[in-house]
Formats: C-alpha cells, sequence, structure tokens
C-alpha cells in the first residue's frame, strides 16, 4: 500500500470512529435524560415520605421545621431542575416535586 493510501485509510477510519463514538454519546445520553423524567413520583402516602412529613406543595405545610424558601429545588439531597419533578437521594428510584418539601431539608451549599 501506498503511502497516500495508508494516509487515506487512516483518514476514513478516524472519520468513522468519530461518528461512531457520536452517535454512542447521543443515543446513550438521551435515555439518561428520559429516565429522569420517568421516574415514579413520590405519593405523600408513601410510607418514608410520611416519616418524613413530605408534602408536594411546601408552602402548605404546616410543619413548624419548614424554613421560608425551603423546598426540594434547594436541598442537597435534591438533584432536578428547579420546576418540575426530579430525583431525591433519600427516595431512590422516585421523583420529587421541586416545589416539594420534607424535615430532611438541607440547604445546598453554596
Ligand atoms: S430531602 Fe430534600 S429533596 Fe428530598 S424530599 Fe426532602 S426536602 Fe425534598
Amino acid at each position: 500500500m501506498s503511502n497516500e493510501k495508508e494516509i487515506e485509510s487512516r483518514r476514513r477510519f478516524l472519520k468513522v470512529a468519530a461518528g461512531t463514538t457520536v452517535a454512542a454519546v447521543v443515543m446513550g445520553g438521551l435515555p439518561r435524560f428520559a429516565r429522569a423524567a420517568d421516574l415514579p413520583p413520590v405519593t405523600e402516602a408513601d410510607p418514608t415520605a410520611k416519616a418524613l412529613g413530605y408534602v408536594e406543595d411546601a408552602a402548605k405545610t404546616t410543619n413548624p421545621k419548614r424554613t421560608a424558601g425551603a423546598d426540594c429545588s434547594n436541598c442537597q439531597f435534591y438533584s432536578g431542575g428547579s420546576t418540575g419533578r426530579g430525583p431525591c437521594q433519600l427516595f431512590p428510584g422516585k421523583s420529587v416535586n421541586a416545589k416539594g418539601w420534607c424535615i430532611s431539608h438541607t440547604p445546598k451549599k453554596a
């Protein structure tokens, strides 16, 4: 094989490898985003939720332990967005409401 053919062959290989990597990242990345949104929601009737005083709407709790403005979206155990639902480390495999709250609320570190 001549040197030019070898170089062309390597270029083709690198293009295919790069394309495959991009495809793998896209295909592997999308389901991860979908999974977070697909987590079943925690309900207030859930035994763990009851034990922790979890409420779907932080503003509606009468628990004196809640400080003003505290909700799941600013808790260090929450890893979702500021609206909608997201995962909480205390409820593995389930989602909590970004505007929810429980007695384990711990402010995120700045
Ligand atoms: S630990 Fe934090 S994120 Fe989880 S339910 Fe309680 S307040 Fe919400």
